[in-house]
């Protein structure tokens, strides 16, 4: 069965589990944003995820988002936003996080540089 789990809190949501549809955003793809949500989560082996795979299978839920970090439509969060409420852990070391973000290139998954992307 697939559905969603916030990886701060640990709401899960999905088909069976989402009567009110709760708002679960992605992890960014963007490494300096997904760098930061990865230490508010404060797992560690969040940080040895590659960033293609946090951004597909990985979610935070609404409730850790300000109103503020939302744009017009309730639904999007803004490209800026980092989730900042209900937080109980203690955020990830920076020494923890200087590897991050691995990533994956076909099956192989290697370690690199920061690659600067071309934003549209
Ligand atoms: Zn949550």
């Amino acid at each position: 069965m697939h559905f969603k789990v916030c990886e701060i809190c640990g709401l899960k949501a999905g088909r069976v589990f989402d009567q009110k549809r709760t708002f679960m955003a992605k992890f960014p793809l963007d490494e300096e944003r997904c760098k930061k949500w990865v230490q508010v989560t404060g797992k560690e082996d969040l940080a040895y995820v590659p960033i293609e795979k946090l951004h597909g299978n990985k979610y935070i839920c609404g409730k850790h988002f300000r109103p503020s970090d939302f744009k017009k439509k309730k639904t999007q969060l803004r490209r800026n936003a980092i989730p900042s409420l209900l937080i109980t852990v203690k955020p990830l070391s920076e020494e923890i996080l200087t590897g991050f973000p691995l990533h994956i290139f076909g099956k192989t998954i290697i370690c690199t540089y920061p690659v600067i992307y071309a934003h549209n």
